[in-house]
């Protein structure tokens, strides 16, 4: 089986059982109808927004190596006919993507080694990351989990219950990161019972969620996600995932406001990628719109050096640069912290 070839893949399905009562009800299946209505055809990418077909066939070879996935949302925000769009890049595989270069490999991080129990990852003090689901609400191409065994992750509340032991069992830990793929591509009531559990392991003081949902389906924000959030005891925190300023719509802008005015802490984090946002005025104009909207920057992150990916990567000491012209041009509190992960390093490494 190909790396990811379940990935967005009905991921209300992938739940096994466990999310019945969700599904059909409104208003929370506007957001699983928008992963159902997802654009994976490569082709029916081109056509729509008028890309010569060369770009197409390209796509179609590349998209063998890791799906396609691109929500209508997320695509009404890229330029018709400009193959150099910021958000296009971030999504449209390329004949780049076959390129073997010295370094890029398929597990940088050597997280196969940090992982204690099926789905979970345990490589820095006080915090462990569990891996909810291996499907997203977009393919990345950049994705430095695009070549992740997600078959072995957890898929129903049942599976989650060696990670859970673990987590009981290890006192050192305050947070859980709820991560993927995507966990907000699962739906609520089986969140909702995963929190549950969590909160009851008396050493856990705080919840962390990893998502690109805000953005790429910004209805994703409603009101379950909201009450199971808000009504755990542990303290809720949301680190979503823009790279762009044209990322942020106003859907996107309402559904971070949404966050926010819940009472959830959010923070971002971004990934410094060659042709998207390696430019001072563009992660300016990002700090400042996040800034406005209540949501901190809080890393930008070097390219993983994973597999098919190097053409995104952006030499360091440009990168140093960047964060420089940053730091001359906005308050502190909206400079992201420029990190790099590591293998077998105690945290990720902060540059600038
Ligand atoms: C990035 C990461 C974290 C979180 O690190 P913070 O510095 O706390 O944001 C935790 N676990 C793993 C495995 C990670 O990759
Ligand atoms: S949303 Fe995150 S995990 Fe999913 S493909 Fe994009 S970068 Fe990877």
């Amino acid at each position: 089986m190909p790396p990811h070839s379940t990935l967005g893949e009905t991921p209300i399905l992938t739940t096994s059982g466990d999310s019945v009562g969700s599904a059909g009800k409104e208003p929370s299946v506007r957001w699983q109808l928008a992963m159902k209505r997802a654009v994976r055809d490569p082709a029916e990418l081109c056509q729509l927004l008028d890309l010569p077909q060369q770009f197409a066939d390209a796509a179609r070879r590349a998209a063998e190596l890791f799906g396609l996935f691109v929500t209508r949302e997320y695509l009404g925000r890229i330029g018709v006919g400009d193959p150099g769009d910021p958000l296009l890049r971030q999504v449209l595989p390329l004949d780049a993507e076959f390129d073997e270069i010295d370094g890029f490999v398929p597990d940088p991080l050597d997280e196969a080694h940090a992982t204690p129990s099926p789905g979970l990852l345990h490589k820095y003090h006080s915090r462990a990351l569990l891996v909810t689901t291996g499907a997203c609400a977009i393919h990345c191409r950049y994705c430095f989990r695009r070549h992740f065994p997600y078959s072995t992750a957890p898929r129903s509340t049942a599976d989650w219950r060696p990670a859970i032991q673990y987590l009981m069992e290890d006192t050192s830990i305050r947070e859980v990161i709820l991560s993927g793929g995507d966990p907000l591509t699962l739906v609520d009531d089986l969140l909702a019972n995963l929190v549950a559990e969590l909160q009851r392991i008396p050493h856990l003081t705080r919840l962390r969620v990893h998502t690109r949902l805000p953005i790429v389906i910004p209805q994703r924000v409603n009101d379950e996600l909201l009450t199971w959030l808000k009504s755990t005891r542990l303290t809720p925190i949301v680190v979503v995932h823009v790279n762009h300023p044209q990322e942020i719509d106003s859907n996107v802008a309402d559904a971070l406001g949404r966050l926010v005015d819940a009472g959830i802490p959010v923070l971002n984090q971004a990934v410094l990628l060659a042709g998207v946002n390696d430019d001072a005025d563009v992660l300016t104009t990002l700090s400042e719109r996040l800034i406005d909207l209540r949501v901190m920057p809080y890393y930008l992150h070097l390219l993983d050096r994973v597999a098919a990916t190097a053409h995104f990567e952006v030499g360091e000491a440009k990168a140093r640069h960047l964060v420089h012209q940053l730091s001359e041009r906005l308050p502190g509190y909206a400079v992201p912290r420029l990190a790099r992960e590591t293998a077998g390093e105690v945290s990720k490494t902060i540059l600038v």
